[in-house]
């Protein structure tokens, strides 16, 4: 049974000048219990729109389009604002955004900040519960209890970061979305955000990780499914082995090439080594995505863009041509 399921959802930022910039242009995923999954993707092709949008988190210039998001076969984008508040941000699906570690008041102790956020969700709540809750966390998490009444220029920024993350699970939400949880940090930082957010799991304080990143060793490490974003769609999804190892979209094949060489593992530290950019998403693409970067592109991927196709047990992609003919091509290559 998934916990969440997101079908062809569609949203845009919406611009002064009326332009509709279609940042997630027809997703659909399903997250299940234990899963962990990679969001890969260069900048700017709507990675953390997805996640903004996946919670019904519409401010403007984001603007929902159509698609569902189900939970609990409820749709999520049907919800009212206060609703969603209430029932759905912080309880069934937690956020950490890029750089969230800054986003602590500087002039706040932080235990003063949590509050702060718990009370705007929950009027009652009181400060003694709120630390109390901190301390249990903190100690099952095994943050130090200092850090609960420290100001975060007291903490270095991997302790910040763990800190959010941890107050950002406070109520056990179901989902975690972790937007590039670990960017900006030293080595033994990462490590430690990453093991803590994989303790998340294993103790059940939440069910399911999203990590948005584009560090693929990363990847390799914390996943157990990636999903590859290209221009507001996802080209492909599948278990993490199948992505790495046994890719079938040109772009994931491009991606994935850029890191792995068989006897070192994962070398490279990020995407690199793609000629061109992506598209402006402004404007509407006619035919395939990928086709202007895409070594295999014919004329037909210059009309229409490729259906998605589903090859089962939740391996999806999307390009005109067939997989068996796209395997030929890269056995010969
Ligand atoms: P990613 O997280 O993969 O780097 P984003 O979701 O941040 O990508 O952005 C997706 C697209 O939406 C980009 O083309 C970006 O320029 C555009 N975008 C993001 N935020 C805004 C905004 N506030 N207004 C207009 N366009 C935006
Ligand atoms: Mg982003």
């Amino acid at each position: 049974m998934p916990i969440l399921r997101v079908n062809n959802l569609k949203t845009a930022y919406k611009t002064r000048l009326g332009e509709y910039i279609r940042a997630v242009d027809g997703v659909s995923m399903r997250l299940e219990e234990g899963m962990q999954v990679g969001i890969a993707g260069e900048s700017g092709c709507g990675k953390s729109t997805l996640a903004l949008s996946m919670m019904g988190f519409f401010f403007p210039p984001l603007t929902y389009i159509s698609g569902e998001v189900i939970y609990e076969g409820r749709n999520i984008m049907e919800l009212p604002y206060e609703t969603l508040r209430h029932e759905i941000l912080g309880k069934i699906i937690a956020y950490v955004p890029q750089a969230a570690m800054n986003a602590l008041s500087p002039t706040l102790r932080v235990s003063q900040f949590i509050y702060d956020i718990m009370r705007a969700h929950d009027r009652n709540v009181t400060k003694k519960q709120v630390v109390d809750l901190l301390h249990e966390r903190f100690a099952l998490l095994g943050l130090p209890e200092r850090a609960i009444n420290a100001y975060p220029n007291e903490l270095s920024g991997g302790m910040k970061q763990r800190v959010v993350i941890a107050a950002s699970t406070i109520l056990n939400p179901h989902i975690l979305i972790a937007d590039e949880p670990t960017s900006a940090l030293d080595v033994t930082s990462q490590k430690q955000v990453i093991q803590m957010m994989q303790r998340m799991l294993k103790m059940g304080i939440v069910k399911s990780i999203v990590y948005i990143t584009h560090e693929l060793p990363l990847l390799r490490q914390i996943t157990t499914h990636i999903m590859v974003m290209y221009a507001g769609v996802i080209v492909e999804q599948g278990t993490q082995e199948e992505m790495i190892f046994d890719p079938i979209h040109p772009y994931t094949r491009a991606l994935m090439g850029s890191i792995i060489v068989p006897e070192e593992g994962i070398r490279s530290r990020r995407i690199a080594g793609i000629p061109g950019v992506p598209p402006h998403l402004g404007k509407e693409i006619i035919g395939c995505r990928f086709k202007d970067r895409c070594a295999y592109a014919g004329t037909l991927c210059t009309r229409c863009e490729g259906v998605e196709r589903d090859i089962g047990n939740g391996r999806r992609y999307r390009c005109d041509l067939e997989e068996s003919a796209l395997r030929v091509v890269y056995s010969n290559e």
